[in-house]
């Protein structure tokens, strides 16, 4: 299966990710992954990367493109793959369509796995750090025993400026004004699938696998 998943920050899309790929013997290609992957094989189009990115500057979309497009050539990708952080716009997405029609292939479905904003404030705002020892908290996932005091050293908790709602609600209202025409794009061409992520996780699989029409309950 050829699949593409989408999230915004805070959702769990690395973890799920992770999971259905596992399930599905097929790769996860993260853009991150793969920028790294194409640096460190000194490859060409890795070389330009690398000059852009110490200076500092955005990758152009042809030399991502170009990695990409490197990556989906791979034998493994015969299988399948699952796109992860790419495309972000609908100039890449566009671009996607010529690599995949080039390599013979076609995206099968695209992911979109949605939590409430609220969610994922209260997700993404609530990292702890102790002023003393620097050991680190979730007040969801990993709270203290007391609140505001570290376990380990009795030290103070504080929430670090980029943790703050504020920023966290900039994120996410960033990420929705970039990813809504990609939305469209796709469900437009048929292969949006919307996927409640605001379950826990085993959850999420089996609807990704309803979604997919796989039964995995
Ligand atoms: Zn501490």
């Amino acid at each position: 299966m050829n699949l593409l998943i989408m999230g915004p920050p805070g959702a769990g899309k690395g973890t799920q990710a992770e999971t259905l790929t596992a399930k599905l013997d097929i790769p996860h290609i993260s853009t991150g992954d793969m920028f790294r992957k194409a640096i460190s094989e000194g490859t060409e189009l890795g070389k330009k990367a690398k000059e852009y990115m110490d200076a500092g500057q955005l990758v152009p979309d042809e030399v991502t493109i170009g990695i990409v497009k490197e990556r989906l050539s791979e034998e493994d990708c015969r299988k399948g793959f699952l796109l992860d952080g790419f495309p972000r716009t609908v100039p890449q997405a566009e671009a996607l369509e010529g690599i995949l029609r080039e390599l013979g292939m076609e995206l099968d479905a695209v992911l979109n796995v949605a939590v409430p904003d609220e969610k994922l404030v209260a997700r993404l705002t609530g990292r702890r750090i102790c002023r003393q020892c620097g050991a680190s908290y979730h007040v969801l996932y990993n709270a203290p025993k007391q609140e505001g005091i570290c376990d380990a050293c009795q030290g103070e908790l504080y929430q670090r400026s980029d943790d703050s709602e504020e920023t966290a609600t900039n994120r996410l209202s960033v990420y929705h004004q970039n990813t809504a025409p990609l939305i469209d794009f796709y469900a437009k061409r048929g292969l949006l699938k919307e996927i409640d992520g605001d379950r826990p996780i085993p959850e999420v699989l089996v609807a990704i696998g309803q979604a997919l029409g796989r039964d995995w309950a």
